[in-house]
């Protein structure tokens, strides 16, 4: 008795808990309803939970029959989540192939029953298919295992869940399975089959709503961080990843860029704020055209602009600067129409030994402002001290700015 009430309980654990985290996946997708793989997951929790029933309440009846409506609710469960798990990571399968390996399980199911009639075949076939489907997934992922750590923890429990089918299957039913539905039922197989798939099912659905709700958490990050009109870093998300690089990667080698667009006020008094908006989106969309992948580019507020530019030094920041100096300078901004020029000033310079980031971006500034006060339209730096298509700036005044 007290045999039966254990198996029929875990025999419903496994089912009630993926209805609960079918929902809880669907309430996650509530909340952003642009992350599909959600809903992908949540058909995989309800898919294997209607498989699990249907093997519990002999539903359809007949052994034939239910093989193969459970057997294709598992895999279509397993395909699902599978799926959602590589959709997150933009490495979907696809339809097409989903239901190609669909088809195929109950294709081998079916020839396992009423045509070649071995349980233990049919037993394989899932077990070992569903590990296959699995660790082929991780292997389209193994980008998460360098990635943060839910995505470390996710990829692991994939990998983990996918290997374990191999021995469990092969230590709990051998090469004989039991013939008969109740020895069945009773297995060692079957019971580690329960355990194994409530523990492994529960830890990867904890770990991929995790994965989402980090996901969300980062998108929020990155809205936060963004300036909505330039498409660039605004000056909270700009100094939050100066500092996380100088702490990652220390001061060495690094260049300071600052840029003001000179007499900007005046676009917006004689054109309007929204003529004014386009030149910021436009300057914003040069200034990240012309830096690399690991400048970090932002804006300051107002038109004043910042490039923090790893590895370079002072002269490689200057060249930079005046490239971007002349381009500002040579556009012709659709929105003004040719009716005027946008020129902006530069300051420049490089950390120096034993400086610090609030030191050099103070240097910096001041010499942004002398850009400003000798004339606009110019790249002010120590070594060079001021270089300008129309007006350089002697040398040793502005040395120590
Ligand atoms: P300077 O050459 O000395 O830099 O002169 P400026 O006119 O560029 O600088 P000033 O600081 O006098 O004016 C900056 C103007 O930028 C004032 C402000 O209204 C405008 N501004 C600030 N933020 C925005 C914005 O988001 N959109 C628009 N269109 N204008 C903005
Ligand atoms: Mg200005
Ligand atoms: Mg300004």
């Amino acid at each position: 008795m007290d045999g039966v009430i254990v198996k029929t309980t875990l025999q419903l654990i496994t089912p009630g808990i993926l209805f609960v985290f079918g929902l809880a996946f669907i309430c996650a997708w509530l909340i952003e309803k642009k992350r599909n793989y959600l809903l992908l997951l949540a058909g995989a929790c309800v898919l294997f939970a209607l498989g699990a029933m249907s093997q519990i309440l002999s539903l359809p009846p007949g052994a034939g029959p239910n093989a193969i409506v459970s057997g294709a609710l598992y895999t279509s469960a397993v395909i699902a989540a599978v799926e959602g798990i590589l959709v997150r990571s933009g490495k979907g399968l696809g339809p097409v192939i989903d239901l190609a390996i669909l088809a195929g399980f109950v294709l081998l199911i079916a020839y396992f029953f009423y045509i070649d009639r071995r349980l233990i075949a049919r037993v394989y076939v899932q077990n070992f298919g569903y590990g296959l489907l699995m660790l082929i997934a991780a292997s389209r992922l193994t980008a998460l295992a360098r990635g943060p750590y839910v995505d470390r923890v996710l990829f692991w429990i994939l990998l983990l869940f996918g290997l374990h089918f191999f021995p469990r299957t092969l230590l709990t039913v051998g090469f004989s399975a039991p013939i008969d539905r109740t020895a069945f039922g009773n297995s060692i197989f079957w019971q580690a089959l329960q355990l194994s798939l409530a523990v492994l099912g529960v830890g990867l659905a904890l770990a991929i709503l995790a994965a989402a709700v980090s996901d969300m958490i980062d998108d929020l990050r990155r809205e936060r961080d963004l300036d909505l009109l330039t498409g660039i870093l605004n000056r909270r998300g700009f100094q939050e990843r100066v500092s996380a690089h100088l702490r990652k990667y220390g001061p060495s080698r690094t260049a300071l860029a600052l840029c003001d667009i000179d007499n900007f006020k005046s676009i917006n008094d004689t054109l309007g704020h929204d003529a004014g908006d386009d030149v910021l989106g436009e300057v914003g969309r040069m200034l990240r055209n012309a830096s690399r992948k690991r400048d970090i580019v932002g804006r300051l507020g107002g038109e004043e602009f910042a490039v923090f530019l790893p590895d370079t030094d002072e002269q490689e920041a200057v060249d930079y600067a005046e490239r971007l100096r002349i381009a500002i300078e040579q556009n012709s901004f659709a929105v003004l129409g040719g009716a005027r020029q946008v020129t902006a000033s530069f300051g420049v310079g490089a950390l120096r030994p034993g400086d610090s980031w609030p030191s050099l971006y103070k240097r910096v500034d001041g010499r942004l402002y002398e850009a400003k006060r000798t004339g606009r339209n110019r790249t002010i730096s120590h070594s060079l001290s001021s270089v300008s298509a129309d007006a350089p700036v002697a040398g040793s005044a502005l040395q120590e700015l």
